[in-house]
């Protein structure tokens, strides 16, 4: 696993994944399939916090090495997987600090539904 510390970090990867198409679903708390649909390949992508630092994992090559002397790499997965949870996490902070009920139809201040149209 990789320690995320920053945007820095992912300059390599945010050029790779403009590349190729990849679709994330989320598995569990904290885990997402990402799949690159060109290829058809899935990988799981995984974080966790510990002592308050965050670190993630990826079952690619570059993120899980078969040859144990290289270093795991970010790869494009694991931006794939940041990007995905950040907006997941920042829908349910939005739903979360602004409870207001979302009408079934909203045509509020829509001129096209006002009763004079009709
Ligand atoms: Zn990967």
């Amino acid at each position: 696993m990789i320690e995320i510390q920053g945007r820095h970090q992912f300059k390599g990867a945010a050029a790779r994944i403009l590349k190729e198409r990849m679709s994330v679903r989320r598995m569990e708390a904290g885990a997402y399939f990402v799949r690159n649909t060109a290829k058809g390949h899935d990988y799981v992508v995984r974080f966790v916090r510990i002592e308050g630092k965050v670190f993630g994992g990826c079952t690619c090559e570059a993120g899980m090495p078969s040859d144990r002397r290289r270093a795991p790499v970010q790869c494009k997965h694991l931006l794939a997987g940041i990007i995905v949870h950040n907006a997941l996490n920042a829908m349910r902070r939005a739903a979360h600090v602004a409870p207001a009920p979302i009408p079934v139809f909203d045509d509020t201040d829509d001129p096209d539904m006002m009763e004079s149209n009709y």
